[in-house]
């Protein structure tokens, strides 16, 4: 349900002038054509990266930037100033232009070639100044942009694009991103609700209500056969006991997926919420139906939340191709040890198996909440490694997107007794100020949980938003924290 990254682009556009003549700027034109090229071909970057044109006035500038607004599969450009280009010819375009903007502040050699250089070197190769001009520019209009320092042929340079071109694709599917919010939120919770109408507008997403009756108009139309065919897809991809195999909760919990599917298919949605507390007509809550939804690519929120549904969907973009899986979470229940203190994360049912070690376990089991039959669910631990919680709340006059980094740690103990996928985390800097820190921030107990992606990309992707970000990492100290909320409150003050 996905598109996969190579069918975007991201376009090279290289800054100059008139004054240099024809020489100049047809090496001009022929060095760009070959680091976007370079690019292209790199495997750090997952997206086309298109070399476009050399522009060397006003009109061009706007006429490609335009060019590049209404572009279907263009989700970013790279600019370039390969020699001066007087960037009061960028202002018409740059005012017009609304996709993510990279500043790649590179030159075409590598090295200054002491013994060959001259004059004519000089004028052809003058990123070093050229370059501050744009930049001035960009940051005279008070533009958002990324800027990336180094040679094109540094790995480093390709990896910051390849993670920029990552969130720029994320960016582009999400500001059209469908959220389905099947019935409304879990009664008086707080944190899940927020303003939609201001979300559509600053992010692009529409979330809109479904009677939980339209979902299950699907789940009734589903034939006994597909459901069969998807309980051997159960039996082939998971560990399933034979009496779970043969039982009615696996068959409803099928039907559940397969009706969910169309519904989602239907629509046209990339995300969606439910709530346990409206699942009439239906069974069971959803569990092994969103954690498949999940891994296919879909973005879930529990008990109607939709900011992280949106949120997960966009990461699930951004994460193609990448190791380690990204899911819906929640911070569940605290170890406090002597030495270190950990989270356990999970929820209910619905965490994604794209985060699993090893083959799921499919089960029956029931749950304490919601008055209805037992779910069907997929069970099992996460591996330890390099991990983030994200979170995206409203907070009334803006959005935060709160980040922490964590560490994924294998458990060391079974829970036997305990029937839902979990994880094990250990906080940077540490359990008890990461926890101080999020609770200042307001951080919501549902989270984004990705093995696959780092903090860089939701940097990218928060300044592509133009939203704060408060980041919790190794090292945050509470004090400086607080300065930082209060800060931040007057910055965005003028929003
Ligand atoms: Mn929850």
């Amino acid at each position: 349900m996905i598109k996969p990254l190579n069918t975007y682009e991201v376009w090279f556009i290289t800054g100059s002038q008139d004054l240099y003549g024809d020489e100049i700027l047809k090496n001009v034109a022929k060095h760009s054509e070959e680091i976007a090229k370079a690019l292209d071909e790199s495997s750090s970057i997952p997206v086309r990266v298109k070399y476009k044109t050399v522009v060397k006035s006003p009109d061009e500038v706007y006429a490609t930037l335009e060019e590049a607004n209404t572009s279907k599969s263009c989700v970013g450009v790279i600019a370039w100033m390969h020699t001066f280009s007087p960037a009061k010819m960028w202002i018409r375009g740059l005012n017009a232009f609304r996709k993510p903007l990279v500043h790649l502040h590179t030159q075409y050699n590598q090295g200054i070639p002491w013994d060959k250089i001259d004059m004519d070197f000089m004028n052809e190769n003058q990123s070093a100044h050229g370059d501050r001009e744009f930049g001035f520019m960009v940051s005279r209009l008070r533009k958002q942009r990324k800027v990336i320092v180094g040679h094109w042929k540094e790995e480093k340079v390709r990896k910051a694009l390849g993670t920029w071109s990552r969130a720029a694709a994320g960016w582009h599917v999400l500001r059209q991103t469908k959220v389905a919010r099947i019935g409304d939120n879990m009664r008086e919770v707080a944190v899940t609700e927020g303003d939609k109408v201001e979300a559509q507008m600053k992010f692009g997403f529409s979330v809109n209500t479904y009677g939980v009756g339209d979902l299950v108009q699907f789940i009734n139309a589903v034939k006994d056969n597909e459901v069969d065919q998807l309980i051997s897809e159960y039996r082939d991809s998971y560990q399933v006991a034979d009496t779970v195999l043969k039982s009615h909760a696996l068959k409803d919990a099928a039907k559940i997926e397969l009706g969910l599917k169309s519904f989602l298919e239907d629509g046209g949605f990339g995300a969606y919420t439910n709530t346990f507390e409206d699942l009439h007509g239906m069974k069971q809550l959803p569990g092994i139906a969103s954690q498949r939804m999940m891994a296919a690519g879909y973005g879930f929120g529990a008990e109607g939340d939709w900011k992280t549904a949106a949120l997960l969907h966009a990461s699930k973009v951004m994460e193609q191709g990448l190791a380690g899986g990204t899911s819906f979470m929640e911070d569940y229940t605290y170890h406090f040890g002597e030495e270190r203190s950990l989270v356990l994360g999970s929820h209910m049912l619905e965490i994604c198996p794209s985060i699993a070690s090893g083959k799921p376990r499919c089960e029956v089991h029931p749950l304490g909440i919601g008055g209805k039959e037992d779910p069907a669910r997929l069970v099992f631990n996460v591996d330890g490694g390099e991990a983030i919680n994200v979170s995206l709340v409203d907070m009334g006059n803006r959005f935060r997107m709160i980040v922490n980094e964590v560490k994924a740690i294998k458990p060391e103990k079974d829970l036997p007794k305990l029937p839902v996928a979990r994880v094990l985390w250990d906080c940077y800097p540490d359990m008890e100020t990461a926890a101080h820190a999020w609770i200042l921030a307001g951080g919501a107990h549902h989270t984004v949980f990705s093995k696959a992606l780092n903090t860089q990309y939701f940097e990218d992707l928060a300044e592509m938003m133009d939203i704060e970000l408060l980041v919790i990492d190794k090292d945050t100290s509470i004090r400086n924290f607080k300065d930082q909320i209060r800060w931040n409150e007057i910055y965005y003050h003028h929003f």
